[in-house]
């Protein structure tokens, strides 16, 4: 067995040459500053965390994570308890990190070592949260999360009624938060957004007293009484739209660009990529790309690049490794290997992507691959 730990972080963005790379994903660590700037404007007051879960929606956790320290930002979620101890391990101590998924169990000590804040989703983590505090002989940070009608993490109204009734529930625990999260946040209109708000309020009132929290990105903009006293954006840090329904508030972050890797002219009738499922209705000129499934663009998602404004279809298959292009849109010449075409960035945004392959630009930027030349601007 090799016991090498797993790399959840990518230690530095020029692990993969620029040279040696198939394409390039720029990030633009300023566009998130700005992007944490421009929640903060709208929360007034109110405290605003940075959502660095999956690796900072694969744009890189320990980049992330410091350039909005810098904006003053000091509360970070993540999902697993393993992301948690690598983000403490790169940022250091004195930020606030917590643990959205909870704590498996027996896992306790891993994350008082590493000085994380645990998301308490159940009694039962709540209890083996309180045993970790009797052994340790110190209180424990936690953020209790309720159920308030989403049904995928947090405590179950019942649980949260009989921890009522118990004065010695939070007995060794310093509850920074109570939390709840949206379901249907991105559309303004849902009528569950109001009845989760109604539910929240109902729960935390049997609970100690603590700070609230329960907006994402999209809770942001659905006003002030769903900010409470701290919000937990990801996505619009990340440049994806929080409101869906009108134009994009946030500031791009992430370009994604692929090599060209062989250009070629095609006679009429030629069959095109694997299965060839598209034959040439005429003459073609076709450029292939050093980027496929690989690098985490979904076999369904078939669509575009772009080069110098214009949009160069996909044609056949996506493969593992490549892609072809149609580039008979462009003058004979003027694509040539080693050029780059765009996948995201001005022509296509992160979330046009995502609406061409039927799915968010959240499945876009966490699908994102490993080996790209990571190259990170504005920091
Ligand atoms: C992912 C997540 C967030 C951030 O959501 P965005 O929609 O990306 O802003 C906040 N809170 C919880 C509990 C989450 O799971």
């Amino acid at each position: 067995m090799n016991d090498a730990p797993t790399r959840l972080l990518p230690d530095d963005g020029a692990a993969v040459s620029e040279a040696a790379a198939g394409a390039i994903l720029t990030i633009d660590l300023s566009a998130i500053r700005e992007n944490h700037r421009r929640l903060k404007a709208r929360l007034g007051g109110v405290r605003c965390a940075g959502v660095v879960k999956a690796d900072g929606y694969g744009l890189g956790a320990s980049q992330v994570a410091s350039a909005l320290a810098r904006e003053g930002c000091d509360v970070f979620f993540v999902a697993l308890l393993a992301e948690g101890i690598a983000l403490r391990k790169a940022i250091g101590a004195g930020p606030e990190i917590h643990v959205l998924n909870g704590l498996p169990p027996g896992s306790e000590p891993e994350a008082v070592a590493s000085d994380l804040c645990a998301v308490v989703n159940s009694g039962a983590q709540l209890k083996a949260w309180r045993a970790a505090a009797h052994r340790v002989g110190r209180k424990l940070p936690a953020a209790i999360q309720v159920d308030s009608g989403m049904s995928r993490l947090g405590m179950a109204p019942a649980e949260v009624e009989a921890m009522a009734g118990d004065a010695t529930a939070i007995d060794g625990i310093d509850v920074r938060y109570v939390m709840s999260h949206l379901a249907c946040a991105d559309e303004p209109d849902h009528p569950a957004n109001e009845q989760q708000r109604l539910a929240f309020e109902r729960l935390r009132a049997m609970l100690p007293e603590a700070p609230a929290s329960l907006a994402n990105s999209s809770g942001i903009f659905l006003g002030p009484s769903y900010h409470y006293d701290l919000a937990r954006p990801g996505a619009a840090l990340y440049g994806i739209n929080p409101t869906p329904a009108e134009p994009n508030p946030m500031l791009p972050v992430v370009r994604l660009q692929a090599k060209v890797a062989q250009t070629r002219c095609v006679e009429q009738g030629t069959g095109i990529g694997y299965g060839h499922t598209h034959h040439a209705e005429g003459p073609l000129s076709l450029a292939t790309i050093s980027f496929g499934y690989a690098d985490g663009w979904l076999r369904r998602s078939a669509s575009a690049a772009w080069f110098e404004g214009a949009r160069l279809p996909f044609l056949g298959r996506v493969s593992m490794d490549s892609i072809i292009l149609d580039i008979s849109a462009l003058p004979p010449g003027k694509l040539r290997e080693g050029d780059l075409v765009e996948l995201l960035g001005p022509s296509q945004s992160v979330d046009d992507a995502a609406g061409h392959a039927g799915t968010i630009g959240y499945e876009i930027l966490a699908s994102l691959g490993t080996r790209f030349h990571r190259r990170y601007v504005g920091g």
